[in-house]
């Protein structure tokens, strides 16, 4: 069989304290789950090949296809604020990267693979939940326009894998514009290795940022461009209500994409508080919390470049403290714009900024589910008819009739017409999110019936997220009191 991948590999180029070149575990009894076809041709790969036995091998780590060269990367980082010098893939190994149709290098990684010397205590496994998680919110992301990391596959591995209680083991091939992380350069900057930190950056630059080498000064280029992706990225997790989980140094990418679903999760109702994961104990990483976590893994970031900015360590210090005095106005004016995209104001005036927060505001006192109050407000743009839907969701409906009195008035000054903007407003405002009850449902019928046909009916829907499914009408309503999620699990 000739190479199905045509592997460019560039990250194996960089020396070997770079990562440790370790092969995936043969699992006992692979079995595919799925193929992401669309995201497979896009990739140049051959969807029908990948399904295929062979194909099947290569998923599951027990055969290592031609041109690969697995690797294990090494990296830090900062974990509910405290450092961990050695952390690294314990339990995703790189294969390779390929060049996707539209030009763009991307990693294809196996994540649940078998044990590498980063693993510590860990089995170096995946559990199918989170896997299928994984899966799901990823790719929902994607279709809702977010910068992301992307699931090519799953499979199970016909081992089981220990947990709270014992599980499923699968595999998630893993997509992205790369695996570098504010953590890798925390790796070598603990060591002081600058050399290391000059190496990681000149890489970063020619392949996520390469209008920075034209800089006049390269590093400072790269820090602002990272600052401006994070800033930009974390405004449309906030547009749409979604909690990371664990914004921890290492789970936050360079490149700007969403990377390591854990317990992350999206709001039902507006909650600027909720915090879903059942490790992050004291809030953290709260949905209102994560424009300020940020910033505060892009200052570990600036702090590894610091060797790089100016070999005057004050002047270093200026330059890294003026990148990172630009990221609160790429967040604002990014989530401002976006606000009012919402809102269906497509011009900017005074006030605009307060109306959306009032309206924030009065949702998270009137308990309204997010997603279908900005859904229901793009009918409501018409006329006050389809106030009704959007009033039903607040606890006091009449919290919404002053808001949207003022809304109105507002409207009156944008030139759009009532129906380009009521199919704006639906572009930018998701009918689908990937609800949590809905993935706790999906998953278990997985784990506990080996059923996959709520994950593939789900996948389904949110691949559409802005258009109304009427025959999925369902998968739109929030939960229901006893189908509340509470808390999420990493599964780790
Ligand atoms: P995560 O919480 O998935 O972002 O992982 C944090 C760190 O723990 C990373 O270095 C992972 O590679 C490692 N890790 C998580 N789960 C496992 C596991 N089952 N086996 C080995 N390492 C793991
Ligand atoms: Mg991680």
């Amino acid at each position: 069989m000739t190479a199905q991948f045509p592997f460019d590999n560039t990250y194996a180029r960089l020396p070997e304290r770079f990562f440790t070149r370790t092969a995936p575990t043969p699992v006992a009894a692979p079995r595919l789950i799925r193929v992401n076809t669309p995201l497979a041709r896009q990739l140049g790969l051959d969807p029908d090949w990948l399904a295929s036995a062979e194909g099947v091998e290569v998923l599951s780590g027990r055969r290592v296809p031609e041109g690969a060269e697995p690797i294990a990367m090494a990296y830090a980082g900062h974990q509910f604020g405290g450092f961990s010098p050695q952390l690294g893939d314990g339990r995703a190994i790189l294969l390779g990267e390929v060049i996707d149709q539209g030009g763009a290098r991307r990693d294809i990684q196996l994540k649940g693979a078998g044990p590498t010397p980063f693993s510590r205590r860990g089995d170096g496994r995946a559990a199918l939940g989170p896997v299928l998680r994984e899966y799901i919110v990823s790719e929902a992301m994607a279709a809702l326009g977010v910068p992301t990391t992307r699931a090519l596959a799953a499979v199970t591995t016909g081992e089981r894998v220990r947990r709270e209680t014992i599980l499923p083991g699968a595999v998630l091939t893993r997509v992205a514009a790369s695996h570098i992380r504010v953590g890798t350069f925390e790796f070598f900057a603990r060591h002081g290795d600058v050399e290391g930190v000059r190496l990681l950056a000149d890489f970063v630059i020619a392949r996520h940022y390469p209008d920075a080498a034209h800089a006049e000064r390269p590093y400072r280029a790269l820090l602002g461009a990272v600052i401006g992706a994070q800033a930009r990225l974390i405004a449309q997790w906030m547009h749409l209500g979604f909690i990371h989980g664990v914004m921890n140094t290492d789970n936050m990418s360079v490149s700007g994409e969403t990377i390591d679903y854990g317990p992350c999760a999206f709001l039902d109702r507006y909650d600027p508080e909720a915090a879903f994961s059942a490790i992050d104990t004291q809030g953290r990483y709260a949905y209102r919390n994560q424009p300020a976590i940020g910033q505060w893994n892009l200052t570990r970031l600036a702090e590894c470049l610091l060797s790089l900015l100016s070999d005057d360590e004050d002047a270093a210090v200026a330059e890294a403290m003026e990148a990172l005095g630009g990221y609160a106005s790429f967040f604002e004016n990014a989530y401002e714009a976006g606000l009012r995209r919402k809102l269906g104001l497509f011009t900017e005036r005074e006030g605009d900024v307060e109306l959306g927060s009032d309206l924030l505001g009065a949702m998270a006192v009137n308990g309204a589910d997010f997603t279908l109050t900005f859904r229901r407000l793009s009918d409501a743009v018409s006329g006050p008819n389809g106030d009704e839907g959007v009033r039903a969701l607040f606890a006091d409906s009449s919290a919404f009739d002053g808001w949207a009195a003022r809304w109105r008035q507002r409207l009156g000054q944008e030139p759009m017409d009532a129906a380009a903007r009521r199919a704006a407003m639906r572009s930018v405002n998701p009918a689908f999110i990937p609800r949590n009850h809905r993935v706790e449902a999906v998953i278990q019928a997985a784990v506990e019936a080996d059923d996959f046909g709520p994950f593939e009916e789900m996948l389904t829907v949110l691949a559409h997220p802005f258009e109304d499914q009427p025959a999925f009408a369902y998968y739109a309503d929030p939960p229901q009191d006893s189908e509340r999620v509470y808390q999420t699990f990493c599964g780790t």
